[in-house]
């Protein structure tokens, strides 16, 4: 044993082997990007499981499944004491939606309850606006489902938030006094639909163990271990209930870094790091100063930029990788030439140092902005993946199908119902879903439970659509008789088949329909995975359709399995927290893309976006590349743009600015009449901005500049290649 913790601990510096070695209370690992903290973790866990605690005895949360993944795959490699699999590790919501499946029964829910995704919640909330009789104008479902949603990061149930005098005042001051209304219905119709939404699971898991003391002292005795990574970006319910378990033993161990808080949109709060201190007296602290990640100009250059915040834990990061290059900056004249500029120079820094596309990673603010890379790259024969954007499960065929099957696994989803009522069309008209949705509150229960009863619930249609809504019933309860027997595979495809929707995909003739065809397949085949995979596993000896529920809904793009190509990921800087790629372009580096423009109101929220590109910059090894373009097609129309603020943030002796090298652009460039325009110089930056009201971007003087625009790439060859399409497609992938 001890030369195995030997070995295991050789592998890390001083510091880090510290923090790894301390296990007698909590700890607490703040340190820069790249400083190990991950790998603290992965370590500190193979340590523990060398000390002889029991996988299951430890709780290890990460952001995304696909880092447990990686984790554990990680720990099973450097340890072979206990198996690794066996941990509990995932992130927040996988791992208490699992609890709760089990649990749930104790505050009023199945353990088959379905998780309703964003769609779904604001659907829900629409049905509601309308059965209030609000104006359904005023609220706009996303809007009403953040607030809501807010309040549940803090806790706040429905019952609680119509007491809640801040909230109440905020809802009057944005003109929406009846949140609190929509928030107690919301809340009705999930339990009604034994469903609950993400927010949901942290909100019921802290109840479980606020009123139900056996059960939280069992979860607090089994997890000996808490290990938490990126604990900066924990929500006040994610800590509250991990101070509920670390009670028991007090052994918990966070990591985080505040220079990356970048989800307070979320609820995420910089000062839970600091608060972490308070709530565990003893705990000790660790910081870790040296980076392992990338060259010494980049972090540099990452910590000249964080010098310009002023919330922060103050901290030296320093490398010992070799000198490297600078950061480069590439102005552009466009967004496409920007495409064209990057693909360039990755193609360059390919041949340069014989790697493969899966060295590059694509970084920007939204995830609207990969399009004219998107298009550049097929041009180029680039092969590129997008992590973000319409998930593949987001896709409507892929929803559709999902529908039946969580309308199979818990009969009350609401929202599956409506959802395949009439989809393959079988006559049933929205009056009468309408009908069924009214009878169903009526009588406060789910709308399949009326369908079970017509008459008894007195649903008042006519025969003929009784008779289609029972066959409807009869085909439902087909499947739901088989589900508990039948592997999900099996039963999966009997359901495409029998419900016509395979049929449906199937009998269309255009392109799309040829899309639809392919995901159809692509689903059938990633279910097929799943089941074998959990046959593989042992976990049982058969995979239910409600196991593959549970997975699928907890899913994002950022978990997709990969084929093994090298490619170019594309991705927002949101999804790339905790990766690293030797060469990171950050793109869209423009006043009002970058700070994002619902960002420039106050000095918090531009702290925030700075963080949002320590974050991208700290992505890279060798290379980072920043760039921006100076026109750039967005809301439909040309927009003009300073350079982003952050430039400037950025010591200029560590950024080297490179132009195309075309004069033609440069000697244009300095005719442009904005640029003595008094006005322009002091750009998106000083301008106000309404909270809560969308920015438009439109410009006085707009109109003018984009005429200028126009002939001046007429008059001239090379700019005439830049030009942004007139119409810009808009095109769900
Ligand atoms: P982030 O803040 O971006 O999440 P992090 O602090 O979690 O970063 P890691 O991802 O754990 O950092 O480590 C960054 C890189 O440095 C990884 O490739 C890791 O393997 C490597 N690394 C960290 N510590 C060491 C070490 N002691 N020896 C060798 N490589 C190390
Ligand atoms: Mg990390």
């Amino acid at each position: 044993h001890q030369e195995r913790e030997e070995e295991l601990l050789s592998a890390l510096n001083e510091s880090q082997r510290k923090a790894v070695e301390y296990c007698a209370g909590p700890s607490l690992v703040i340190a820069g990007a790249g400083s190990g903290k991950t790998r603290v973790l992965t370590y500190k866990i193979a340590y523990l499981l060398e000390k002889g605690l029991k996988p299951w005895n430890i709780l290890a949360l990460t952001f995304t499944n696909k880092a447990a993944k990686e984790m554990k795959e990680r720990i099973a490699q450097i340890t072979t004491a206990g198996e690794a699999r066996r941990l509990y590790m995932g992130t927040f919501h996988s791992i208490f939606a699992r609890i709760l499946r089990s649990e749930g029964e104790l505050i009023g829910f199945g353990h088959n309850f379905t998780i309703y995704d964003e769609t779904d919640s604001r659907s829900l909330i629409k049905s509601i606006v309308k059965a209030l009789g609000l104006d359904e104008k005023t609220y706009k479902p996303a809007a009403v489902h953040n607030f809501i949603s807010m309040a549940k990061n803090r806790l706040i149930t429905a019952s609680e938030y119509a007491e809640d005098r801040a909230a109440l005042n905020r809802d009057r001051i944005v003109r929406m006094p009846a949140v609190y209304q929509i928030y107690k219905a919301y809340e009705a119709r999930c339990r009604q639909a034994n469903a609950m939404d993400f927010d949901d699971i942290l909100l019921y898991t802290y109840l479980l163990f606020r009123d139900h003391v056996d059960v939280r002292k069992k979860y607090g005795q089994l997890f000996e271990y808490i290990l938490v990574d990126e604990y900066q970006d924990t929500n006040f319910a994610q800590v509250s209930i991990i101070s509920q378990l670390a009670n028991t033993h007090r052994r918990v161990c966070v990591v985080g870094d505040d220079y990356q808080s970048i989800y307070s949109f979320r609820g995420a709060n910089i000062d839970n790091i600091l608060d972490f201190r308070e709530k565990f007296t003893d705990a000790r602290l660790f910081k870790l100063e040296r980076n392992y990640r990338s060259t010494q100009l980049i972090v540099q250059a990452a910590n000249s930029l964080m010098k310009h915040n002023e919330r922060q834990i103050p901290k030296e990061v320093y490398s010992e990788e070799g000198e490297g290059h600078k950061v480069l900056y590439k102005p552009c004249y466009s967004d496409r030439e920007e495409a064209m500029v990057v693909a360039g120079e990755l193609r360059r820094i390919k041949r340069d140092e014989r790697c493969d596309y899966g060295s590059f990673a694509i970084l920007y603010r939204t995830n609207a902005q990969s399009r004219p890379f998107e298009d550049e790259f097929r041009k180029q024969g680039i092969p590129y993946k997008i992590i973000g954007g319409l998930s593949f499960y987001q896709r409507k065929e892929i929803k559709d199908i999902i529908a039946y099957f969580r309308l199979v696994a818990n009969p009350d989803d609401e929202e599956a119902f409506r959802r395949i009522i009439n989809y393959p069309a079988r006559g049933i008209g929205s009056t009468t879903v309408q009908k069924i949705v009214d009878c169903a509150q009526h009588h406060a229960v789910s709308l399949w439970e009326t369908i079970l009863n017509p008459i008894g619930y007195g649903l008042n249609v006519n025969k003929g659509t009784l008779t289609k809504l029972l066959a409807f019933k009869t085909l439902i309860s087909g499947f739901i008789k088989k589900a508990a027997l039948t592997d999900a595979y099996e039963l999966g495809s009997e359901i495409i088949e029998e419900s016509g929707i395979g049929a449906d995909i199937r009998s269309g003739r255009d392109p799309e329909d040829l899309a639809r065809r392919e995901n159809l397949e692509e689903f059938m085949s990633a279910m097929q995975d799943f089941v074998d995979i959990g046959r593989e596993e042992g976990r049982e000896e058969n995979v239910y359709l409600t196991d593959y529920l549970q997975e699928v809904a907890l899913y994002t793009d950022a978990d997709k399995k990969d084929d093994d190509t090298p490619k170019v990921t594309l991705m927002t800087i949101h999804a790339a927290k905790g990766l690293e790629f030797p060469t990171v372009f950050v793109v869209g580096l423009e006043e009002n893309v970058f700070p994002s423009p619902m960002a420039s109101g106050s000095r918090r929220e531009v702290e925030e976006e700075r963080r949002l590109l320590y974050v991208a910059i700290t992505r890279a090894e060798r290379h980072c590349i920043l760039t921006n373009a100076r026109n750039r097609f967005r809301y439909g129309t040309m927009q003009v743009d300073d350079p982003s603020r952050f430039l400037d943030d950025i010591d200029a002796s560590l950024l080297q600015e490179e132009n195309n090298g075309s004069d033609v652009f440069r000697t244009q460039r300095q005719k442009m009449p904005w640029d003595d325009d008094p006005c322009k110089r002091s750009g998106g930056s000083t301008r106000e901005y309404e909270p809560n009201r969308p920015y438009t971007g439109s410009r006085p003087w707009g109109q003018e500049y984009r005429q200028m625009g126009a002939r001046w790439q007429n008059a001239n060859p090379v700019a005439s290649q830049f030009r942004a399409d007139p119409k810009p497609k808009i095109t769900e992938r």
